[in-house]
């Protein structure tokens, strides 16, 4: 017997600011995810300008080929903003006032004592036929309407707005279809090898159609296996995943460094919660990148107390008590200095652990002996300073800024 088709989902991103580059579509990035755990097979993501005939045809064309079609943006109250008429022109219904969406728009904006212009009930439109998805957190209801074999939702195109009508009416939807085949990831880290070099490893995991799939992806030298697995039950998807994680630690041996679900922030950060270690940083090269990125995951604060950014000299020895003496004899480059570096953020910022990176990023400031990619890193503990040094590849500033970042995030994951 031949396994029933899967659901399939494709997403529709609307506006010109996505399609002239001013904008970056990052709804559809979060509902494939939302959608693929879920269980749906997300098949495309289409961005599309405003022009109504474009967006009929988007439109109308994954509306033939999916199950479920999620449309975001488009549904604001000025002329540009297409999705209801199109919807409505695709049907060939008629668009209708929704009274209640009305009322909604209006205590919205009175609400806020803001002017309530007529050019809002254009928000209170809707095809005939489709159901109303009300808005919480904004003025613009979506709706959902069937069309072919799709069931279509439009939603706002505001990230909050999106997510929040997504979580109040998308997902009860799909979660009710039968047939539905949860997907689940699994994150092997490695730092070390070149992809090619990685994937030679991996070898017939990486073939296409296999379940669990397994991929790999590169960002400044960190390299992620992703393996993907799908199944009728999330439980049995997750042990798929970890089957295949069993056989593939073996093959990667010293280059894996973390593995989880996450990203490598939040990894970071769980272990040293669950250490209970609190963490202080002083960055030169990746000026401040370090703590960027784990401020970007939401609570850090209990494990980092914060960095100090000492790109000069000067601020090298004023903020964090570096020696001038130890800076003219080594330069900032160096070992002995990035000890220091780490020691003073420590001292400084009352933390457990504190990492400190230097570094040459480029394209200028490289001498022979130490190359343009030179970067020195060191950990300081309660009991002791590490210090060493990594010659990144060359392969711009912003590779070897990214691999010094992910340097200090597999150190402390050690
Ligand atoms: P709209 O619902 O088309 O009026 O979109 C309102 C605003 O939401 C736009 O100005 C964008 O800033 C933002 N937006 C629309 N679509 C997206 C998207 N796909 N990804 C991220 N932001 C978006
Ligand atoms: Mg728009």
């Amino acid at each position: 017997m031949s396994a029933p088709e899967p659901k399939t989902a494709q997403l529709v991103a609307i506006g010109d600011e996505l399609v002239h580059g001013s904008a970056l579509d990052t709804n559809s990035k979060w509902l494939a995810g939302e959608l693929e755990r879920l269980g749906l097979v997300v098949r495309r993501l289409t961005v599309v300008g405003d022009d109504p005939d474009h967006l009929e045809q988007t439109i109308a064309a994954a509306c033939a080929h999916a199950d479920v079609v999620v449309a975001t943006g488009g549904l604001g109250p000025t002329l540009d903003d297409r999705t209801r008429e199109v919807v409505a022109r695709i049907l060939g219904v008629e668009l209708e006032f929704h009274e209640p969406s009305w009322e909604h728009v209006r205590n919205w904006l009175t609400k806020r004592r803001r002017p309530v212009p007529e050019s809002n009930r254009r928000q209170a439109m809707l095809p005939t036929g489709g159901e109303v998805l009300a808005n919480t957190t904004g003025t613009a209801p979506g709706f959902a309407i069937t069309i072919e074999r799709a069931r279509l939702f439009a939603l706002p195109g505001v990230p909050r707005e999106m997510r929040t009508m997504f979580s109040d009416h998308v997902r009860p939807a799909v979660a009710a279809l039968d047939g539905l085949q949860p997907t689940t990831d699994l994150r092997l880290l490695v730092l070390g090898p070149s992809e090619a070099a990685l994937g030679e490893r991996l070898g017939d995991h990486m073939l296409p159609g296999r379940n669990p799939a397994v991929g790999v992806t590169a960002s400044g030298g960190l390299l992620t296996v992703r393996i993907v697995a799908t199944a009728p039950e999330l439980a049995a998807a997750e042990a798929l995943c970890e089957a295949t994680a069993a056989e593939l630690r073996p093959l990667l041996g010293d280059w894996l460094f973390a593995e989880g679900r996450a990203e490598l922030p939040e990894l970071v950060l769980a272990r040293l919660r669950q250490l209970g270690h609190t963490l202080a940083l002083a960055e030169s090269c990746t000026g401040g990148q370090i703590a960027a990125r784990l401020v970007a995951s939401a609570g850090a604060s209990d494990v980092l107390r914060g960095g100090i950014v000492a790109y000069h000299n000067d601020a090298k020895v004023d903020l964090l008590g570096v020696e001038p003496d130890l800076l003219a004899e080594h330069g900032a480059v160096s070992e002995p200095v990035v000890s220091a570096m780490a020691a003073g953020a420590r001292e400084r910022l009352g933390a457990d652990l504190a990492a400190a990176t230097s570094g040459i990023a480029g394209p200028g400031g490289g001498s022979a002996e130490k190359p343009v990619g030179t970067v020195c890193f060191a950990l300081a503990t309660p009991t002791d300073v590490r210090a060493w040094t990594l010659r990144i590849p060359d392969l711009g500033r912003e590779f070897v800024r990214d691999r010094a970042v992910f340097e200090v995030f597999r150190a402390l994951l050690q």
